[in-house]
């Protein structure tokens, strides 16, 4: 049997695009609760984000999702059911990502294809490369996508402990490019804009996670502009690593007057418990929205869609 989608879908929306939302954390509660249990993972009696955590601290929380993960099955289990629970809140235009070599239970070629078969064709598949990989480990991402999935990505954060950086992945992101695989790159997540501006001219990045520094540094803002670099914002998310400060603070409204290209996801719909009908419904009431610019930000969703084959 199908268990429920576990939140009705929101009146009176469009049809929503969410184009940011990770596997590893947008599993239904119940879905980990029955995967923990088959797996012996202890799960914490509240494993979802509170505000102001700080980035560190809600990454970590993702070792408990992913130790219920490991294996193939899970993983299409989780994906068909995100394209579920998406489709249930009015969204028809979906991306999934993952790291797939973050789930060890099976050769990382099974565990994408596990995804796909869980998708089975309703949403776009990023995976996503983890700052501080290895650029070859990079590189393999690229030929494991190649025909499956539509985006690569760089999540997570770097670390001063890292041995190589966001510029050591150039290599690997045209090949991504040659590959005909879309670039989105978390950047500029409360670190400095530089890193907005690294990603787009160094990565090629097409899209970028979070960017809610982009107004700390008019090139970055001028780049954005001038290549049509589409911003996935994530207020919601944001208020809990603590990079903004309230919801009613993201600079959303600002970016799409200036003219860039910004939509809204739900990131993480267990560890935020929020969906993107939701973050839609309460950017209504953000200071500076205008309706015009409300559907603005729905239009660019579902046009920065990376194609898929
Ligand atoms: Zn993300």
């Amino acid at each position: 049997m199908i268990a429920p989608p576990p939140r009705p879908a929101a009146p009176r929306l469009p049809p929503l695009a969410d184009l940011h939302r990770h596997l590893d954390g947008s599993l239904r509660p119940a879905t980990l609760k029955a995967l923990a249990a088959a797996r012996g993972v202890r799960l914490p009696d509240d494993i979802r984000f509170f505000t102001h955590m700080g980035l560190d601290a809600a990454l970590a929380r993702f070792e408990t999702t992913l130790a219920c993960l490991q294996d193939p099955d899970a993983v299409a289990r989780v994906a068909d059911e995100m394209c579920r629970d998406a489709a249930a809140e009015g969204v028809t235009t979906l991306e999934i990502r993952f790291a797939p070599r973050l789930h060890r239970g099976a050769p990382m070629q099974r565990i994408v294809d596990a995804a796909i078969e869980g998708i089975g064709g309703r949403a776009g598949l990023i995976l996503c490369a983890l700052y501080g990989d290895p650029p070859d480990a990079v590189r393999a991402l690229v030929d494991l996508g190649r025909g499956k999935a539509v985006g690569l990505d760089l999540a997570g954060g770097p670390l001063p402990a890292h041995r190589w950086g966001l510029m050591d992945y150039r290599e690997a992101f045209a090949a991504a490019r040659a590959a005909g695989l879309g670039r989105t790159v978390h950047a500029g997540e409360g670190r400095p804009p530089s890193e907005i501006i690294a990603a787009i001219e160094h990565l090629d990045a097409q899209r970028i996670g979070h960017g809610t520094t982009l107004l700390h540094d008019p090139r970055a803002l001028e780049l954005v502009i001038e290549r049509g670099v589409v911003i996935e914002a994530c207020p919601t998310s944001n208020v809990h690593t603590g990079v903004i400060e309230r919801f009613d603070a993201h600079p959303l409204p600002r970016w799409l007057s200036l003219g860039v290209r910004a939509c809204l996801n739900a990131d993480n719909t267990l560890l935020s418990d929020v969906n993107v009908a939701d973050e839609y419904g309460a950017a209504r009431r953000m200071p500076g929205m205008t309706p015009a610019l409300w559907r603005r930000a729905i239009e660019h969703g579902h046009r920065a869609a990376f194609p898929r084959r």
